[in-house]
């Protein structure tokens, strides 16, 4: 397929070709960007080639000559020194290349970063996605971005490839501030519904009818109405799959840390989310890091009251 330039971008660097970033460059490619890969894993480079990529040794290498960079890795000192590090991609993307790191990384690194850019003269944005893997792959993420409004609008393309929602949340680090902030809330809604489902069951009500109530009522939110924790209400949510994720407990975990570290930084007081922060480390270190997140209605089950 003949490459097509959208809005000034035709070529893409991708670094990161894990669980979310293989399918959103495989999005890319379908939509018509060439697109220049790396990953650290072989077999992730592989699976890339076969889908048409180009493979980069590194991603200062995947960087190069591209109108636009994305990277997709683990965490925020990955991030940093991909881009910072001599001879990393600050050094070698090209003059008015658009950067955007899409991992879910701490705001202060996502805002150095971007600093860091800015003084090379490069616009820059943070744009964490929710959506996990399955969004990834029918490309229906959302974004939340954070920098200028001019890149946000470059970046519209790229957006429209790989996901379904872009939302400018405003400057740089907004965007990681944004996802970190609804997945804390998410982590805080999920224990507290799992606590509601419980003690309604202790209480002689059957998780149907709890449900019928608090699916229509002010205690309705999405844990409960779209992601019940326990089987039988909601037939597409994990607990009727043995708690397969879904959005893992290791993930959610790592949000809550992030969203801590951040309330740490900025002086703000967040109660339940530090509360829910140490359930999920409970859960975590009792080897359930790997189960869905909504598998936490079990710990809370055995807990005493
Ligand atoms: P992953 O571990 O599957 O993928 C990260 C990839 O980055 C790995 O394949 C790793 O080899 C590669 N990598 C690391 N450093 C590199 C480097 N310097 N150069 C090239 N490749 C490098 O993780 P994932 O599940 O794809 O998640 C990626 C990011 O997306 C994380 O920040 C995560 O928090 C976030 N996220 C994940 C989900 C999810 O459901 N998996 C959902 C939303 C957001």
């Amino acid at each position: 397929m003949t490459a097509r330039t959208v809005a000034g971008i035709g070529t893409v660097g991708f670094a990161g070709l894990g669980n979310m970033g293989l399918p959103m460059a495989r999005n890319l490619l379908g939509a018509g960007f060439a697109v220049t890969g790396c990953d650290l894993q072989e077999s992730r480079a592989r699976a890339f080639a076969a889908a048409g990529g180009t493979v980069a040794a590194t991603a200062a290498e995947a960087a190069r000559g591209a109108d636009a960079v994305l990277t997709m890795f683990p965490g925020g000192e990955d991030v940093r020194r991909a881009y910072l590090e001599a001879g990393g991609i600050l050094d070698s993307a090209a003059a008015g290349a658009l950067l955007l790191d899409c991992s879910t990384i701490d705001v202060a690194a996502a805002r150095e970063v971007a600093a860091a850019a800015a003084e090379r003269g490069f616009a820059m944005l943070d744009a964490p996605v929710s959506g996990g893997v399955a969004g990834a792959e029918a490309g229906t993420l959302t974004f939340m971005v954070g920098g200028d409004a001019a890149a946000f609008a470059r970046a519209g393309p790229l957006f429209a490839a790989a996901g379904k929602n872009a939302i400018h949340a405003g400057a740089a680090g907004n965007g990681q501030a944004a996802k970190i902030c609804n997945n804390m809330l998410l982590g805080v809604s999920m224990v507290g519904t799992a606590e509601a489902f419980l003690l309604a069951e202790k209480l002689g009500l059957t998780t149907q009818a709890f449900f019928d109530v608090a699916a229509v009522s002010s205690g309705q939110c999405w844990s409960v109405s779209q992601y019940c924790p326990l089987p039988g209400p909601v037939p597409a949510s994990p607990a009727n799959r043995g708690y397969a994720p879904g959005f893992a407990a290791a993930l959610m975990l790592k949000d809550l840390r992030l969203a801590r570290q951040a309330a740490e930084e900025c002086g703000a007081a967040t109660p339940l989310g530090a509360h829910a922060a140490d359930i999920y480390e409970k859960m975590n270190a009792e080897g359930g890091g790997g189960e869905d997140f909504s598998a936490v209605v079990n710990l809370i089950r055995r807990l005493r009251s």
